[in-house]
């Protein structure tokens, strides 16, 4: 690696979320001579990114952050966290947008269509702050037709100026955030045809300087954004396929592990994505789901768009049967039974609890008169979260809810602990020595991806252990 260049290009990037965050720290750490700058209207997140404590976690960031931002191995830093936004803006030869695209709360399409309020707020502050042509990169998952949007908007804004606009979405997963980074399965670049754009293509792929060419796809802006909404519908769908299996599973005497094993071993088929389980979480998979099917509706697409709300549909019910299966074999009351639940991260590997299926499942077992002890290994030093999380059920809480810094303390007088977030920490050194657990457990065991504790517990699909303290 070069060190000490003359910096040769600035990028700006709009939100220093679990996107904006990462994806800059590994543009910094494989371009010395490119400056990096993430802004962000959050005053808080901006000091955590500048601090020791990041205000996210993910596997591989902060030695990476440590050599970028502070240049510990002797490099000039090159990566900079900021709420100088206009500034950052101004200086940049390249904007990355990647600000939150929720699900939008209100007003037409509120509970489908895709927000893009914020992103529209990015585009004016670049048309406001930038003094000259720019290159735009949205960086943020959004309907096809949203770079058009974009271009009006600088259009009205700007008139004098001629920025091009990009689609970069970003594939990363949260947990692997650092290795997809480093090793993509594809960049995807969209743009115009014309030469302008082209060029700027070709300098946005010029970023990318660690991803084999093979990997970096050009095609154009529409189904750029296209293909970002239609992988991660397409990885959720898979899960609620082998979810809605698993309920077959149940009931008819088949293991869903031993029919997701048969079917994956089907080239066409594969094996990623093919476990049972409590269903997905995180902040994506559902709202892309929604997006799809709003964009379908508004393209009077109904059939299309019924298939896939089914994805978000099964998701739901998966979530309800889980707890369902919980209160049967507690003998059909929660009340005032101890529940823990292990895991409230949305996945492994992070500490990220947007959407996590435990808060469904919390909610629901809550709302049959349990009470609750959580442990996560990421998520449980920032109790507040988990309360947070589940501010909408009612305002005894945190009487009813109580948060653990260890395993084997929130296990005490359980009659049921609940596995619904798979850290490995779980698998090694929780239920390696069930010893930990508490004694008696039953021997309860279901064909669906909610496993229990049975005599050969199977740990790398066990998502439930149950321990009936009435057996
Ligand atoms: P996030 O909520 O973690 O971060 C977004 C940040 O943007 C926030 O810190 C917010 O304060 C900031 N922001 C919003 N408007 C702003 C403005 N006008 N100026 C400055 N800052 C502003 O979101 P995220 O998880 O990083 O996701 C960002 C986008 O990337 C979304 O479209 C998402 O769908 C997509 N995406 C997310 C993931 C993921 O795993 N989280 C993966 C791929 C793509």
């Amino acid at each position: 690696m070069e060190l000490n260049r003359p910096l040769t290009k600035r990028i700006c990037c709009i939100g220093a979320g679990y996107v904006g965050g990462p994806t800059c720290a590994v543009i910094a750490q494989q371009n010395p001579h490119i400056e990096v700058t993430v802004v962000d209207l959050d005053e808080v997140r901006i000091a955590q990114w500048r601090s020791s404590n990041l205000p996210i976690f993910e596997p591989g960031l902060s030695a990476i952050v440590e050599v970028t931002r502070d240049g510990t191995d002797g490099r000039q830093p090159n990566l900079f966290f900021s709420t100088a936004i206009s500034a950052a803006i101004q200086q940049a030869d390249i904007i990355f947008i990647a600000v939150n695209t929720p699900t939008k709360r209100m007003g037409v399409g509120a509970g489908s269509a895709s927000d893009l309020g914020y992103v529209e707020s990015a585009a004016r502050m670049i048309a406001n702050a930038a003094p000259a042509d720019k290159i735009i990169v949205e960086k943020s998952t959004v309907p096809c037709g949203t770079a058009e949007r974009l271009r009006s908007i600088f259009a009205s804004l700007a008139p004098a100026r001629s920025f091009s606009i990009l689609s970069n979405p970003e594939f990363l997963a949260e947990g692997t955030a650092i290795k997809d980074l480093l090793n993509p399965d594809r960049v995807l670049i969209g743009s115009l045809k014309d030469d302008r754009s082209m060029s700027a293509a070709r300098e946005l792929a010029s970023v990318y300087s660690w991803v084999p060419h093979d990997r970096v796809v050009h095609t154009n802006l529409y189904s750029s954004e296209l293909a970002k909404l239609a992988a991660n519908c397409l990885l959720a769908q898979r899960i609620s396929s082998i979810n809605s299996l698993s309920a077959i599973c149940e009931a008819t005497g088949a293991d869903i592990s031993e029919v997701a094993n048969a079917v994956s071993l089907d080239q066409r088929i594969g094996r990623h994505m093919l476990k049972a389980s409590a269903g997905f979480g995180g902040s994506c998979f559902k709202k892309d789901v929604l997006s799809l099917v709003y964009i379908a509706e508004s393209l009077h697409l109904y059939d299309v768009a019924n298939y896939w709300r089914a994805v978000n549909s099964i998701n739901e019910h998966q979530k309800s049967r889980f707890t369902s299966r919980v209160i049967s074999a507690l003998h059909g009351t929660l009340l005032r039974k101890k529940i823990t639940i292990f895991g409230w991260a949305y996945k492994k590997n992070t500490g990220d609890t947007r959407e996590s299926a435990s808060i469904s499942v919390a909610a629901q077992l809550l709302a049959e008169g349990c009470e609750l002890a959580v442990y996560d290994p990421q998520v449980s030093t920032n109790a507040q979260q988990i309360y947070r999380d589940l501010e909408d059920i009612g305002t005894n809480i945190r009487e009813r809810v109580r948060v653990w810094d260890n395993a084997v303390d929130a296990c005490v007088d359980a009659c049921a602990v609940l596995i619904l977030t798979e850290w490995d920490h779980f698998k090694t050194d929780m239920l390696a020595d069930t010893s930990t657990l508490p004694e008696n457990c039953t021997a309860a065991s279901s064909d669906s991806g909610i496993d229990m504790l049975d005599d050969g517990l199977d740990l790398p699909t066990a998502k439930s252990v149950v321990h009936d303290a009435f057996n």
